[in-house]
């Protein structure tokens, strides 16, 4: 599997493409979409599914229009489809953890909810796509509708657990040098967020 990151719109948010052979999964497809279709043009990749981290609409903007444009479903924790205004009839919900092979790629939804109700992180192999979940050094806002900040303690516990190796792919780019990427292990180590959840949870 490669995977292209693309920072898109103003919020610098990250799109992701995991390009698996000649299929694509695309994850929080959201801003600029002629960028993401001009990646799959050029690769020579079909698009498979869209994959949601959460329901906020700056990570799935304008993806109505490419699930329709490509025929493919959108997947979406069931906690988010409310907020995420997209037609039910573009989605694929499910509720909880939840697995799939999609692309030819075992794909693993961890249900991390925190930043919102239905935020999940999206594992494949070590490659783990946290949207808002967890940031380099930081975490995502616990104070919006929908937001749990002991939920979030609880997620963040959680992702410590996987392999230190694990890599990052986090929702958006704040950090102007580390392009939202980051690995598990590097976290637990450095993240003040991490460490007091390990500390109020052990
Ligand atoms: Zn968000």
């Amino acid at each position: 599997m490669k995977i292209h990151t693309l920072v898109l719109g103003d919020m610098l948010n990250c799109s992701y493409v995991a390009e698996n052979g000649s299929q694509a999964l695309l994850i929080d497809p959201s801003w600029q979409m002629q960028v993401i279709y001009d990646l799959l043009e050029r690769r020579g990749l079909t698009p498979t599914a869209a994959l949601f981290t959460h329901g906020h609409y700056d990570h799935l903007h304008g993806a109505a229009k490419l699930l329709k444009k490509y025929g493919i479903k959108g997947y979406i924790e069931e906690g988010d489809v409310q907020m995420s205004a997209l037609p039910a009839q573009l989605l694929h919900i499910f509720k909880g953890d939840y697995k799939a092979k999609l692309a030819g790629l075992d794909v693993e939804f961890l249900h991390t909810p925190g930043h919102s109700r239905g935020s999940v992180c999206i594992k494949i192999g070590l490659d783990l796509f946290t949207g808002d979940t967890l940031f380099p050094g930081a975490c995502g806002r616990a104070d919006l509708p929908g937001s749990n900040p002991e939920d979030l303690q609880n997620s963040l516990e959680r992702l410590a657990q996987l392999p230190p190796e694990t890599k990052v792919y986090s929702g958006h780019s704040y950090g102007p040098r580390d392009n939202g990427q980051t690995t598990i292990g590097h976290e637990v180590k450095t993240n003040p967020f991490v460490k007091l959840a390990l500390k109020n949870l052990r």
